[in-house]
């Protein structure tokens, strides 16, 4: 599943090709994605030259003087920059034709994805992203925002910086991985953490999810490549999709737990309870 690591990507593959492009006229092939999709709103949006390509969360913003397509990759969704006359393929759902002999297509064998458009001065008052809370690598995401937000809650910390009104974008593989680093494990109550843990806790999750973007760069031609799988991309990590085998810093062998019904990958020694 695109996590927000494989979305950032998404962002910086794409936006080469589409800033300045004016979207000419959207080609819907399939409109049953997560919600249908309203043809006729993204013809009017259409028209205008596309001035930022944001992300927010898991959501792609494209703006232009019009409104904003928001765009979410659902499950197994996937965006590429493809000259014009490159033949579609069974997934692929929607073509965004653009003014400069290029199409942005979207590609979602599981149709849980997203496109919709909102008429609005400012996305942000999109109901789905009005309630978010703040991005995982801004200065608004800290030791004491995370502190607070703990304060209140007796929830497992992992379930807790699973909550996109705390923070967004901390996937299950995230959570895992920052929570190994800060040595804490998954299932401490939020509120019993001292202000110390938390400090340490977003600063892993920050240095996990820079470090995959990071990782993702490696990956950006693939966006404009027809056969190419844009998005996803192998990552080096310590304890998520590890159980049974050593922890790489003790050697003690990685358990695995249930919490708020996905799995917690974790190192007894190195996070105690
Ligand atoms: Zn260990």
């Amino acid at each position: 599943m695109p996590e927000l690591p494989e979305v950032e990507t998404t962002r910086r593959g794409i936006a080469p090709a589409l800033g300045h492009a004016t979207p000419q006229k959207a080609v819907v092939r399939q409109p049953r994605l997560r919600w249908p999709v309203d043809s006729d709103a993204l013809q009017r949006w259409c028209g205008a030259p596309i001035n930022t390509i944001q992300r927010r969360s898991k959501y792609l913003i494209l703006s232009n003087d019009k409104g904003h397509l928001l765009i979410h990759l659902g499950m197994s969704g996937s965006l590429r920059v493809l000259p014009q006359d490159t033949p579609a393929q069974k997934h692929d759902h929607i073509d965004l034709l653009l003014d400069n002999s290029h199409l942005l297509r979207y590609t979602d064998p599981r149709r849980f994805g997203a496109w919709l458009v909102h008429f609005d001065t400012d996305p942000l008052t999109h109901p789905l992203l009005s309630q978010l809370g703040p991005e995982p690598l801004s200065e608004a995401f800290n030791g004491d925002h995370l502190y607070a937000a703990c304060q209140k809650s007796r929830r497992a910390i992992k379930v807790l910086i699973m909550d996109s009104k705390v923070v967004v974008g901390v996937g299950n593989i995230y959570a895992n991985e920052a929570l190994f680093l800060a040595g804490i494990h998954p299932a401490t109550p939020a509120n019993t953490l001292t202000p110390a843990q938390t400090d340490t806790l977003a600063a892993t999750i920050k240095q996990v999810l820079a470090r995959a973007i990071e990782q993702g760069g490696t990956t950006l031609q693939d966006f404009t490549q027809p056969d190419g799988k844009p998005g996803y991309f192998a990552q080096q990590l310590n304890v998520y999709g590890h159980a049974g085998k050593p922890c790489p810093r003790c050697g003690t062998p990685i358990q695995i737990l249930t919490l708020g019904q996905r799995s917690s990958f974790f190192c007894p020694r190195c996070q105690p309870v």
